[in-house]
């Protein structure tokens, strides 16, 4: 499938194609010109939660706005649900935009999607979103690398601080200078205390960037120890960025 002749990202889409499309952290200004031409021009859009209005505001009038997870007015976030509202909408020929936050494939699910829809055997494309682990530091003037302090940056999900963690978390500290965790705001005191555990100092500088792009973008500094007392908080959706990059620090946003 999709062999031959490479399509051009920002072709309109064919009937029965999907477009697993990242929809970058909130703000349509980050949206790629391939995301913002799909979007006006599809017949339906399956969107995730993390998925901003005003992303969504860009969609033709009649365009079929579809929340992911909810088939039929009942709740339901299962992903086989959702990768057979593809497909169902691929069959009945809509031109089908499959809109995630951030990136498709970062913490996404993306590859179940796309996985699904192959077995299927509908034809798809895939459009890379900014992901908020990158958008998230840059709103808050934190350069993610900093020539002086790392070569390497680790990406994680915050899902994993909890009793049966499968990080290896002295590991991870002493191979990478700089941690970003997504889905880290309501574990942010396990996470705060795993890393002091794994040999980080108390003093580590900690920043939580929350909602980057939105309307209720906000930033918080503070280090390991205030992150572990609860003195540090973060509100959902927030990227957490440990390491001296918070250090250098420019605030460049109002
Ligand atoms: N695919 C997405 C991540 C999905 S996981 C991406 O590439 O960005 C969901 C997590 O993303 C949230 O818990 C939060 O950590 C992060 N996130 C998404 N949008 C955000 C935003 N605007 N500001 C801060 N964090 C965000």
């Amino acid at each position: 499938m999709n062999e031959g002749e490479l399509v051009k990202l920002s072709a309109p889409l064919l009937a029965g194609e999907v477009a697993l499309v990242g929809a970058g952290p909130g703000a349509a200004d980050l949206l790629t010109l391939a995301a913002a031409k799909l979007i006006v021009n599809c017949d339906a859009i399956v969107f995730d939660a993390l998925v901003s209005d005003e992303v969504l505001n860009l969609a033709a009038i009649g365009t079929d706005l579809i929340p992911a997870g909810k088939r039929g007015g009942r709740p339901s976030a299962s992903q086989d649900d959702i990768s057979e509202t593809l497909i169902e909408l691929a069959r009945e020929g809509k031109r089908v935009v499959r809109l995630k936050g951030g990136d498709p494939f970062v913490f996404g699910r993306g590859g179940e999607e796309i996985r699904a829809l192959a077995a299927a055997g509908i034809r798809f494309r895939v459009i890379p979103g900014v992901t908020s682990g990158v958008a998230a530091p840059a709103m808050a003037g934190i350069p993610v690398t900093d020539r002086s302090v790392n070569s390497s940056i680790a990406f994680l999900t915050g899902h994993e601080a909890g009793e049966d963690s499968r990080v290896d978390w002295p590991a991870l500290v002493q191979a990478f200078p700089v941690l970003v965790f997504y889905m880290g705001a309501k574990n942010l005191p396990q996470i705060a205390r795993r890393l002091m555990d794994a040999g980080l100092s108390g003093e580590t500088a900690v920043a939580v960037m929350a909602s980057a792009t939105l309307p209720e973008e906000a930033t918080s500094i503070g280090d390991l120890s205030s992150a572990a007392s609860g003195e540090l908080k973060a509100a959902s959706p927030a990227i957490v960025i440990v390491g001296d990059v918070v250090a250098g620090r420019v605030a460049w946003r109002g």
